[in-house]
């Protein structure tokens, strides 16, 4: 029988907030497939909710990790080079921007406002990879982003996090040009709208979701378990001649007219 299998392989899932997340959806996914996990949170107040959360998926530890602090980014490396030697699957899960900077004009963005929107939600990436690569490079691994069509369309209210979400799947191909050699793949999941504690930070959310489940193909909503289910394959041996890519699990939004 064909299925996910990755049993022997050590998973990092930034982005678990609680039980909306799309990255539990997928630490979910991956566990089922026989990973070994590590979820890291953004700072003390998600830290139990984590925690509980990592308890239920046998096997998997927790560890602080705000993605704008090198500190913190060093001392998980240090943690996993202990513990596993190696690691085969990175998630970024992981967005963030003011909330005045997701409504109104996008043009009123300030300087500090644009700077850490690209930092957490598009730098973090390349800059997590960037430190975990010794680790990335000892068996090969595959790296998954999530990103938003509002990348490559003009999205009411996204504002700059369409720009972050821009670049990270620009970083998505050049990261994948880089690390080919060291058999290393890099792809993202555009992911359709789903409700969770980032996204009802978008002015209009609610409309969006309805808007999208009219207009797709599918004439429906994706649901988180898809968004998981289509990272983990990516993450998996099955994609593995898949790599630069972005892959659509959008119910059939955007290829329609
Ligand atoms: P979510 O549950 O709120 O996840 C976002 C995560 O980013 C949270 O865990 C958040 O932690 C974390 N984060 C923010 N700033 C951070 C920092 N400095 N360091 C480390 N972590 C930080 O929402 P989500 O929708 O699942 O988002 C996951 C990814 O999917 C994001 O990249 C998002 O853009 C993308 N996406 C979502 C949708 C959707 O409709 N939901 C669609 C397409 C793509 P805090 O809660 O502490 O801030």
């Amino acid at each position: 029988m064909l299925s996910i299998d990755l049993a022997g392989r050590h998973a990092l899932v930034l982005g678990v907030a609680n039980h909306r997340s799309l990255a539990w959806a997928i630490a979910q996914k991956l566990h089922a497939a026989g990973a070994t996990l590590c979820l890291t949170y953004a700072g003390e107040r998600l830290r139990s909710g984590v925690e509980e959360l990592a308890g239920t998926l046998p096997g998997t530890i927790t560890l602080p990790m705000d993605v704008t602090d090198d500190t913190q980014i060093d001392a998980v490396a240090a943690d996993l080079t202990a513990r596993w030697g190696s690691l085969e699957v990175l998630v970024h899960g992981v967005a963030y921007a003011n909330k005045e900077d997701l409504e109104g004009s996008f043009l009123a963005t300030s300087r500090a406002g644009f700077q850490l929107a690209l930092e957490v939600s598009a730098f973090s990436l390349l800059n997590v990879s960037q430190r975990m690569l010794p680790l990335l490079e000892k068996q090969g691994a595959s790296i998954v982003s999530l990103t938003y069509l509002a990348a490559e369309r003009a999205v009411p209210s996204y504002n700059v996090m369409g720009s972050a979400k821009a670049v990270l799947e620009q970083m998505t191909r050049q990261m994948a040009m880089e690390l080919g050699p060291k058999g290393i793949r890099v792809n993202a999941v555009s992911a359709g709208p789903v409700n969770t504690l980032a996204a009802r930070g978008i002015r209009g959310f609610t409309d969006k979701l309805k808007d999208a489940a009219e207009k797709a193909a599918l004439k429906r909503n994706v649901s988180k378990d898809e968004v998981g289910s289509a990272a983990a394959f990516l993450l998996s041996d099955l994609a593995s001649g898949i790599t630069g890519e972005v892959l659509y699990v959008d119910a059939g939004y955007r290829m329609m007219a």
